[in-house]
């Protein structure tokens, strides 16, 4: 598994089964969020990396989305640390296979009922900050994906809202992507939030990906 440090409170870890997966830790002064859990395979090096950090306990887990590519080292992180997981009340019965994500045949739970909590929300319906990340929904990918934006240093953790080839701006993949039109709307986002650098699950950073954003609308509405 690689570790880098991209931002002063966040590093990634990334392992590769055919393609990259990233999950991110995050440090602020009570102790680590992770952000994804990846596949089963890395939930080793991520406690291990956690405990050599020395930044503080593990707080939470929060999600981008229940694919079984984003929660698959849970069981075994709660096993030896049972923090509280979080993620979208939307994404909520997809994960917990109650309903087949858009576009798949039979609903399939990634992970045990009630395992995950709803992110909260305020009064108007707006995620509240956790540990210097902001939930920001993003749907298309799918229905109750979010990202995570970390005003602080300027990154936002986008999951599988994009995928990214050298630097540049990509489409989530489209065998698993829901409804691919509501994804590349949900790209506004990134013109909203002005990050300095942008993370993505699947592929490497993109720095000032806001200067990137009408090609890759411009490129991709018309396809959708
Ligand atoms: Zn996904």
């Amino acid at each position: 598994m690689k570790v880098k440090q991209i931002s002063e409170h966040i590093w990634s870890l990334q392992t590769w089964v055919l393609i990259p997966i990233t999950v991110w830790v995050v440090v602020d002064q009570k102790g680590v969020t992770l952000v994804d859990a990846g596949i089963p395979g890395m939930a080793k090096g991520i406690l291990t990396f956690i405990d050599k950090l020395d930044c503080g306990p593990l707080q939470h887990i929060v999600l981008t989305h229940g694919h079984s590519d984003h929660v698959g080292a849970i069981k075994r992180i709660l096993e030896h640390d049972p923090v509280p997981v979080y993620a979208n009340a939307k994404e909520m019965p997809y994960m917990e296979g109650d309903l087949p994500y858009p576009r798949r045949k039979k609903a399939q739970a990634s992970v045990a009922k009630g395992l995950a909590n709803p992110l909260s929300e305020d009064e108007q319906g707006r995620f509240e900050k956790i540990s210097g990340l902001t939930p920001y929904f993003a749907p298309g990918h799918s229905p109750g994906h979010v990202v995570y934006y970390h005003e602080e240093d300027k990154v936002l953790l986008s999951g599988d809202l994009f995928t990214s080839k050298n630097g540049k701006l990509r489409r989530p993949m489209a065998m698993f992507t829901g409804d691919m039109a509501e994804a590349v709307r949900s790209a506004a986002i990134v013109d909203r939030l002005k990050p300095a650098r942008l993370e993505v699950c699947h592929g490497q950073s993109v720095f000032h990906p806001t200067d990137q954003l009408s090609d890759y609308l411009k490129t991709n509405q018309s396809e959708t």
